[in-house]
């Protein structure tokens, strides 16, 4: 009785220790397992940090694309859906979950993400394409458009009338002034104001006098009056900044000064809008001031 007692409490025993030895203690094998598994789970974990970041990091250049690439050079924006790629639904996932991934599973979030990613990529990539095609084409737009004054005029004085009704100073009447007149000696060098063609160079004993005009595409011209001489022949190619001629006091003009004209479409405008480069903010707002003066023009 002693005994069968003793083999019982012994084989209990032995069963104890070996449940709680197979719950404490892993055989070999489930150790390298569960190594192995923590392993993963830690660069698992790492890889979702690094892809969780490169969609963040998407989100700023869609946001910056669509908010200042997008609208500076006027592209149509990017519907959200078309930005977003419209993710495909649980079936192109299916081949995962037959394999036996729980459709809740981290790898399966992950593999959804970066599909999106993907997409997302595509599409931005394709933007950046569209705004690098147009930013080649402003560039050439912004070197064509007239955007100086035509002649050097550091101290603002030169400005002596501007566009819109002055009395004619030999007419002695009150008409529109189609352009802004810059004073200055005889001789003074008049530039190109944009890149174009050299479409004219005219004398005129009236009107214009010796006058050269720039074809600077986009519909814009402009024109050059009352000069002494020209630099340029009919047909050459200028860029902004080119000298073309000469101040002087041909045709219908009271004293050395440059008449200049913007048209846009063959039709004159207000020059003032026109002369923003290489001048401060102040320093355009006196050339305002000067301009709105309902003095009598120079002709
Ligand atoms: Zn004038």
């Amino acid at each position: 009785m002693n005994y069968l007692g003793f083999l019982t409490g012994s084989i209990c025993c032995a069963i104890v220790i070996l449940v709680i030895f197979g719950i404490w203690f892993d055989s070999p094998k489930e150790a390298i397992l569960k190594k192995e598994n923590k392993e993963l789970q830690y660069h698992y974990d790492l890889l979702k940090g690094k892809v969780d970041n490169a969609v963040k990091m998407l989100g700023y250049l869609e946001e910056r694309d669509a908010n200042i690439y997008r609208v500076i050079y006027e592209a149509e924006p990017i519907p959200l859906e078309v930005r977003q790629g419209g993710v495909g639904g649980s079936y192109r996932y299916a081949d995962l979950l037959e394999r036996g991934l729980k459709s809740e599973s981290l790898v399966l979030d992950t593999y959804k993400k970066v599909d999106a990613l993907r997409k997302r990529l595509y599409v931005q990539s394709k933007s950046y394409d569209e705004i690098l095609s147009l930013a080649r084409n402003k560039e050439k737009l912004w070197a064509s458009l007239p955007a100086i004054q035509p002649l050097s005029n550091k101290d603002l004085k030169r400005l002596a009338s501007g566009y819109g009704y002055r009395i004619h100073p030999i007419h002695k009447i009150r008409r529109l002034h189609t352009g802004i007149d810059f004073s200055a000696p005889k001789g003074t060098p008049i530039y190109a104001t944009g890149a174009g063609k050299v479409v004219k160079t005219k004398t005129d004993f009236s009107g214009y006098g010796k006058h050269v005009v720039i074809d600077h595409g986009y519909g814009y011209k402009t024109l050059y009056a009352h000069m002494q001489d020209f630099a340029v022949k009919r047909g050459a190619k200028v860029k902004r900044g080119d000298l073309i001629g000469y101040v002087g006091n041909t045709g219908s003009s009271t004293a050395p000064h440059c008449h200049y004209e913007v048209r846009k479409n063959d039709r004159p405008v207000n020059p003032i809008n026109y002369l923003y480069q290489g001048i401060t903010p102040e320093e355009y707002e006196e050339l305002l001031r000067l301009a709105s003066v309902e003095n009598q023009s120079l002709s």
